[in-house]
């Protein structure tokens, strides 16, 4: 064991990715002493941290290596250990004689209940522990209804936050790190977070650019052209209107006070945009919602917000949500949007609405198998995002869509993906389908099937529950709901 050196400090990293706007690497920085750079992979201790998904540990490794890069550039490196958070990163104190452990929070109650184990393990040493708040815009304590709960509705939550003006100015890199003395560190590939047998990350990697810089890249590029528009383009599943950011922010790879500040700068500069930059802040309002919202609702992805939903009467039917989970429900924009998801790891705001309704309207499945699927194959799969955009969704969530909303795949392809060029791209067994029929082939008579070398029930499936019949169906099992 070290002597205990007094300037010697650990960074322990966690979803905050990044050399910029880190709080807690910043204030080592600045201390001007020797920094160890340090993640843990801690899939055994924290038993109330949700596993991540596939999709998101193919993320992870990317983002680390990205890190381990950037941290290389400044002369430094990231120190990679695997165990119990409280126990690895007491004993790396013990090893190097660090006089401190900084770290920035995370707003989430297992990642709260990890830290607060990782402080009192160093305080029974007497190494210092410090941490800094910085994933949020705003701290859920400080946005409170005046009885002291959390808002459960968007629009004065939003209004809130704006109101409690800008956050922080973001924290520069920092230029150097203090030199720390070399300490063991695992190899990322013995930690198996990409799949091999089979590597079904292809798709993944022709996508997606983890890490800070491809994350600042997409800022950037967004907010210079793409963000003309957003207003009416974001609705778009067949157009690249939106930022891409979320698993960036996911992975805190970019800070949200990142982005307000880079998207207040753009909305000054150029004030033709404001109304399209709003909107799209608004949108990241939301990720701030849903994160407030598991402040207070740890379970959030397993308890209906609204108790009268414990008592639904969801239909089990394995046959059916294997066809959704590989998009084979006879709907050509809810077959794409699966699709979609299963190659890439993510699937378009719109597409997500008209998928989650489909299942848990059209199909009656209880809304926490479609969020779990989506847990596993997304790469932007969010504690909060997640459970709460699915309970928003089926109706027993915070804010949430009114019952009688049960979206039409049908109206929502042909209204968001007017030229079928969506659905083209990924189901192409309907590709030459003419544009007035592609969102629903079976509309088609047999001389058009034919002509577009298309056998329903053969090259593509019969829709596995009629519209109107499932729409009705769902109204009725909500009326209960409703009333019982
Ligand atoms: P942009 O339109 O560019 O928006 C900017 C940012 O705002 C996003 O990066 C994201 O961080 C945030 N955002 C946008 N819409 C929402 C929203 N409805 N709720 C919360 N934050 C939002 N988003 C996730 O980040 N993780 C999830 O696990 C997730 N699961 C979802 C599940 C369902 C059923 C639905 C309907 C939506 C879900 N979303 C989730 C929200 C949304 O679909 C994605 O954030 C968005 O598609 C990401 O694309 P973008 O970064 O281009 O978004």
């Amino acid at each position: 064991m070290a002597g205990k050196s007094a300037s010697l400090h650990i960074v322990w990293f966690r979803d905050d990715l990044r050399l910029s706007d880190h709080p807690a690497l910043h204030a080592a920085s600045q201390s001007g002493a020797p920094v160890i750079c340090l993640y843990v992979l801690d899939d055994t201790s924290n038993a109330q941290l949700r596993p991540l998904g596939g999709a998101a540990r193919w993320w992870l490794a990317q983002s680390l290596r990205a890190l381990q890069a950037d941290l290389n550039a400044l002369g430094s490196r990231l120190v990679l250990r695997r165990g119990p958070a409280a126990k690895v990163i007491a004993a790396l104190a013990r090893e190097t004689g660090a006089a401190a452990v900084f770290w920035n929070e995370i707003a989430q109650a297992p990642h709260l209940a990890a830290a607060e184990r990782v402080a009192a393990s160093l305080q029974a040493i007497g190494v210092a522990a410090q941490s800094f708040p910085g994933d949020l815009l705003a701290a859920p304590p400080s946005i409170r209804t005046k009885d002291g709960r959390g808002l459960r509705v968007f629009t004065p939550f939003w209004r809130r936050v704006q109101a409690s003006g800008d956050p922080p100015k973001p924290l520069p890199a920092p230029a150097k790190l203090g030199r720390a003395p070399d300490v063991a560190t695992d190899r990322l590939e013995t930690w198996r977070l990409e799949p091999s047998q089979p590597d079904w990350a292809g798709g993944l990697r022709e996508t997606w650019e983890p890490g800070e810089r491809s994350a600042q890249a997409r800022l950037n590029a967004f907010l210079e052209t793409g963000v003309s528009g957003y207003s009416v383009q974001r609705d778009r599943p067949d157009r690249d209107g939106t930022s891409g950011l979320s698993p960036h922010l996911r992975f805190g790879e970019i800070s949200p006070r990142q982005v307000w500040h880079a998207a207040r700068f753009a909305a000054a500069a150029r004030p033709a945009l404001a109304g399209d930059i709003d909107k799209f802040l608004s949108e990241v309002g939301w990720r701030e919602f849903c994160r407030h919202l598991l402040f207070d609702v740890s379970d959030l992805a397993d308890r209906n917000l609204q108790p009268s939903f414990d008592a639904f009467a969801w239909r089990r039917d394995d046959k059916a949500l294997a066809a959704w989970q590989r998009g084979q429900t006879g709907y050509p924009v809810v077959d794409a949007g699966m699709r979609q998801l299963w190659h890439t790891g993510t699937m378009h705001n719109r597409v997500r609405m008209v998928v989650a309704s489909f299942l848990v309207k059209h199909l009656l499945i209880d809304w926490r198998e479609g969020e779990k699927w989506f847990w596993n194959t997304l790469v932007d799969a969010d504690a909060g995002s997640n459970p709460a955009n699915w309970q928003w969704v089926a109706g027993s969530g915070a804010d949430a869509a009114p019952y009688f909303r049960v979206f039409n795949p049908i109206l929502q392809g042909e209204k968001f993906d007017p030229d079928g060029a969506y659905v083209r791209r990924w189901v192409p067994e309907l590709g030459q389908l003419p544009t007035g029929l592609i969102h629903q082939p079976w509309s088609a008579s047999p001389l058009e099937l034919k002509a577009a070398g298309v056998e329903l029930g053969t090259t593509y499936p019969q829709p596995i529950v009629d519209h109107r019949r499932g729409r009705e169906r769902a109204l009725e099992a909500y009326a209960k709901t409703r009333n019982g």
